[in-house]
């Protein structure tokens, strides 16, 4: 992966993003087309495909993940309220992105969880 990957690119410092935080192993950065006051995804540097393989893989390497989205949540002032943290996955899961992330959301009342009941 690298060349092919939307957020090895963003990383690679290829296509800009505006990043929030950066640590050795992350990188969280706003999303371009924010359903929320506070829309962040949060990345592993290295390329995993989706949360599945990533958390099998290198469950420390996830909890990296989590632990940058909880320090962003806090900058971000999302604490006190609280926040939803996604990650989808797959086609049902409506993942458009192969590179994992997760989707960092608060600002205001989020709803429900699914926009409508399925059973
Ligand atoms: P997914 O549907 O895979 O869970 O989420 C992909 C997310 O990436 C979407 O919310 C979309 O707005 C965001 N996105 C797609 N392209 C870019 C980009 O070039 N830059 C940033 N910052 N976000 C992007
Ligand atoms: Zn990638």
């Amino acid at each position: 992966m690298g060349a092919d990957c939307l957020f090895c690119r963003i990383v690679a410092g290829e296509i800009p993003a505006t990043i929030v935080k950066e640590t050795a192993t992350t990188l969280a950065f706003r999303d371009i087309g924010p359903k929320a006051p506070v829309h962040v995804l949060v990345i592993p540097k290295e390329h995993y495909a989706d949360v599945a393989t990533l958390g099998q893989g290198d469950p420390g390497l996830a909890g990296e993940v989590l632990a940058t989205a909880a320090a962003v949540a806090e900058d971000e002032g999302l604490t006190g309220d609280g926040f939803r943290v996604m990650f989808n996955t797959g086609p049902y899961g409506g993942q458009e992105v192969f590179h994992v992330h997760a989707h960092l959301l608060g600002g205001a009342p989020l709803g429900p969880m699914l926009a409508r009941d399925l059973v």
